[in-house]
């Protein structure tokens, strides 16, 4: 009890604290039986190739509408998931259910975000060619994102992790780039095949001269070590117009769509191909 732990700890009782931490054990019960009752879904935002305009891949972002409780979003739930562990129940049916979605759209990569809680685990490398194998999901299809915190915390399980990932094909991106502690050392001494830049940078783009720069030092530097780039967050027409005249990857963002449930991506893909071409032809 507070008691207990010492008198320090009446002074700084504090009901708010109190009604997180049963907002929290709620959320916790909660989330276990929407799994089970398969309240938990996955919705796709399309990745689109900048030069071309077509739609290149998909992300699988988690969402939750509870019976009880309405939509729950993920900044709320994932941090409770990691802190009991329940995130890699999640993961690894995220991953089944991406990974057999996205047979239903030929050609698309899907990527799927992975805690550093689960990615540690000794049982994560076999968890995916176990998916693959189930799917028959080529492995090239896949890409698994992280981000820097997870090298950060560093650990041997993580380069071994990553190691056995690529050598089955799977492919790796490094997540809300240049948010938290970037460091550019961790791109020398871990191997990604993609690298995505985080949507804060986005936001002033086409504002803020000195936020292009920044910008253009981490495309560079990702191309020179032979990385793609992905930007997340782009919402105007005049963002996407200031990064289509100075890099060649894909963008991500309510430019283009909201992440969509699976059922309306061929949709999705479809109107934003005829959106292309009349850009194109414009
Ligand atoms: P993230 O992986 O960086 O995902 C991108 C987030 O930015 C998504 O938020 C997406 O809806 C949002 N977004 C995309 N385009 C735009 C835009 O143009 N403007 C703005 N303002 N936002 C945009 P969401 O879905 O709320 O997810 C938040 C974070 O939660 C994700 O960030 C990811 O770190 C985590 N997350 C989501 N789904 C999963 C999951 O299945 N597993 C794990 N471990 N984490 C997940
Ligand atoms: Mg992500
Ligand atoms: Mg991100
Ligand atoms: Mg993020």
């Amino acid at each position: 009890s507070a008691k207990a732990a010492g008198k320090g700890c009446w002074k700084h009782f504090d009901p708010q604290l109190e009604q997180r931490a049963l907002r929290h054990r709620h959320l916790d019960a909660a989330m276990r039986v929407a799994l089970d009752r398969g309240e938990l879904d996955l919705h796709y935002q399309p990745q689109v190739d900048i030069v071309s305009g077509r739609v290149v891949g998909v992300e699988a972002l988690l969402r939750w509408h509870s019976r009880d409780d309405g939509w729950i979003s993920p900044a709320e739930i994932i941090p409770i998931a990691e802190a009991t562990g329940f995130i890699a129940d999640i993961g690894r049916w995220a991953l089944l259910t991406a990974c057999t979605n996205v047979l239903a759209w030929p050609g698309l990569t899907v990527a799927v975000n992975i805690s550093s809680v689960h990615f540690r685990s000794a049982a994560f490398c076999t968890e995916v060619e176990e998916v693959l194998c189930r799917t028959g999901l080529a492995p090239s299809r896949l890409e698994i994102e992280i981000t820097e915190s997870i090298l950060l915390e560093g650990g041997t399980e993580v380069t071994t992790n990553m190691e056995r990932l690529r050598a089955a094909g799977v492919r790796l991106s490094l997540d809300d780039f240049g948010t938290g502690y970037s460091s550019l050392s961790y791109l020398s001494r871990f191997t990604f095949d993609k690298l995505k830049v985080d949507r804060s940078f986005v936001r002033e783009l086409h504002v803020r001269s000195d936020v292009l720069a920044i910008f253009d030092a981490m495309n560079g530097m990702a191309t020179a070590l032979g990385m793609s780039v992905t930007v997340e967050g782009v919402e105007h027409e005049q963002q996407m117009q200031i990064l289509r005249q100075r890099f060649t990857g894909s963008i991500q963002g309510f430019y283009y769509s909201k992440a969509r449930p699976a059922r309306e991506i061929a949709d999705l893909i479809q109107a934003l191909q005829a959106r292309a071409e009349v850009e194109r032809a414009a």
